[in-house]
């Protein structure tokens, strides 16, 4: 069912030159299920020579025509959405039916690319002498690396993919190791629908081996990441001493306020179903609940119950609502962060163990009474862990929740427009959802501010990120 992954370099899928593979693990199992094939040098110098002619050749490609084969990649990719699906949960660990939901959002994904970039107009600017005209005109950036995480497979890179390929650029990216199979697939789709030679290349291998011979290459113009702040800003200060453009889809840390005035049950259940999405491995998961004094009793309650309940399993598995981690260096981490806030006084309701000792798997935890000294109140913890705690105002939550350098998501409910607005406004972050979870459709920004990043992976933003801008004056002779 599983199938071994390949590089994808200048229209061929071929092993690595050195015919070097990395194993590929299932993390409900633990089982190796296939290998990826692993980049070296000469793999990556292929790559970037492809991925200059492609840029060269598809440059001169209408934005009509490249929508249109954009259009059919996204029709196969919904023909394949089940065994892609199987793909990603094989490898990543997710619930099945959240993997088809990820595959058919991409195939969302690239249809609005694909008609975005046909409104990638300039504009005409009013001059200061007749006869003079003055236009600003949208070029593709040029050739783009692309590095992408393991959380979302798909969905992480299709977006960067597509925004390259709808404006004309060309792109190598770098996906995950733990998860290559259901990417390929993806590009797959494209390569199938037709997409020319070098205009979008794949490889795998040791990342900050490729992010160090990529990024400073003079064939590439951008460079796009999501992952972790750290490796975010150390491949950012590299790209600034090339004078690369960039994207920065980073860390979060996200409060999740529920008001005095809220809808209880309605806070709860969605903030449930937002937590323990993908096993809380997501950049915008909600992590530092903060409940006004009134509801914070019932909520913690309501709260608890809803993890306890939750079913954790192989994502394969009918009825699993949770699967495991995704991969070996996750558990540690989570476990260190609720030994580390039990030490500092926090009491666990629900959760706090590893579930058995096959597969990744780790119980959805809810803990209160987490210290603001605990790594878990200051460090993503990029899993199932809930951290409630109460708040008596607007102030002191607003605080609370900018007190963090993160700045990716937040969360809040209320009743009252008047408290909307004040928290609308108030918290730095870079994407606000109130009263329902409405993160991440394509038509809509996507991105952080502070350490959470900069630039945006949806809207017309997104586009813009994988264009130039030229100036262009004439007056008539
Ligand atoms: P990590 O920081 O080592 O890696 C994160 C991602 O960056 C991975 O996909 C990895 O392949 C890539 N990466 C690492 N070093 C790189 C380099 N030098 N050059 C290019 N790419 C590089 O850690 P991890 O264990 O894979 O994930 C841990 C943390 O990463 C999480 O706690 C979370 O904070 C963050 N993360 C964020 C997202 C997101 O959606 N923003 C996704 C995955 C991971």
């Amino acid at each position: 069912m599983y199938q071994d992954t390949q590089l994808f370099i200048a229209g061929q899928w071929r092993p690595a030159r050195s015919g070097r593979t990395i194993p590929v693990l299932n993390p409900a199992t633990e089982e190796v299920i296939g290998t990826v094939a692993h980049a070296s040098k000469d793999d990556l110098d292929e790559a970037l020579d492809a991925a200059a002619k492609g840029f060269a050749a598809w440059k001169k490609v209408s934005a009509y025509d490249r929508a249109k084969l954009m259009r059919k990649a996204a029709d196969i990719l919904r023909s394949r959405a089940d065994e892609t699906a199987r793909l990603m949960t094989l490898e990543q660990g997710k619930p099945l039916p959240e993997a088809k939901m990820e595959v058919m959002a991409a195939a969302d994904i690239i249809d609005w690319f694909a008609e975005e970039a046909r409104r990638a107009y300039g504009r005409v600017v009013p001059a200061r002498g007749e006869g003079i005209y003055q236009l600003v005109v949208k070029e593709p950036v040029g050739p783009v690396a692309a590095f992408t995480p393991w959380n979302f497979p798909i969905n992480q890179v299709v977006r960067k993919l597509s925004a390259a390929v709808a404006t004309g650029c060309s792109i190598i990216v770098k996906a995950p190791e733990e998860t290559p199979a259901s990417p390929a697939a993806m590009i797959r789709a494209y390569a199938d629908a037709g997409l020319p030679a070098g205009v979008a290349n794949l490889v795998y291998g040791v990342p900050a081996e490729i992010s160090e011979y990529l990024i400073p290459h003079p064939v590439i113009r951008k460079v796009t990441f999501t992952g972790s702040t750290p490796i975010g800003k150390h491949l950012a200060a590299l790209a600034g001493q090339h004078m690369k453009r960039v994207t920065m889809e980073l860390g979060g840390h996200a409060p999740a306020i529920v008001f005095d005035d809220a809808d209880l049950e309605h806070a709860a259940k969605t903030l449930a179903a937002a937590k323990f999405r993908n096993a809380g491995q997501v950049c915008v998961s909600p992590t530092r609940f903060l409940v006004q004094e009134k509801l914070y009793a019932p909520f913690v309650e309501k709260f608890t119950a809803l993890a306890r309940g939750l079913k954790v399993g192989d994502g394969m598995a009918e009825g699993t609502q949770m699967g495991p981690l995704a991969h070996d260096r996750r558990v540690p981490w989570v476990e260190s962060l609720v030994a580390d806030a039990r030490q500092k006084g926090a009491e666990v309701h629900t959760g706090g163990e590893r579930i058995g000792n096959k597969g990744y798997f780790y119980q959805p935890t809810v803990m209160t009474g987490v210290s603001k000294e605990a790594r878990a109140m200051n460090e993503e913890p990029f899993g199932p862990l809930a951290m409630i705690a109460p708040f008596s105002d607007l102030d002191e939550v607003v605080e609370e929740a900018n007190r963090l350098p993160y700045g990716l998501a937040a969360y809040a409910f209320t009743r009252s427009a008047k408290t909307a607005n004040a928290v609308a406004s108030k918290v730095e972050t870079g994407m606000m959802t109130i009263n329902h979870l409405g993160l991440a459709l394509p038509e809509v920004p996507f991105g952080g501010v502070k350490d959470s990043g900069y630039g945006s992976e949806g809207g017309s933003e997104a586009i813009e990120a994988y264009l130039n801008t030229k100036f262009v004056t004439q007056a008539g002779l």
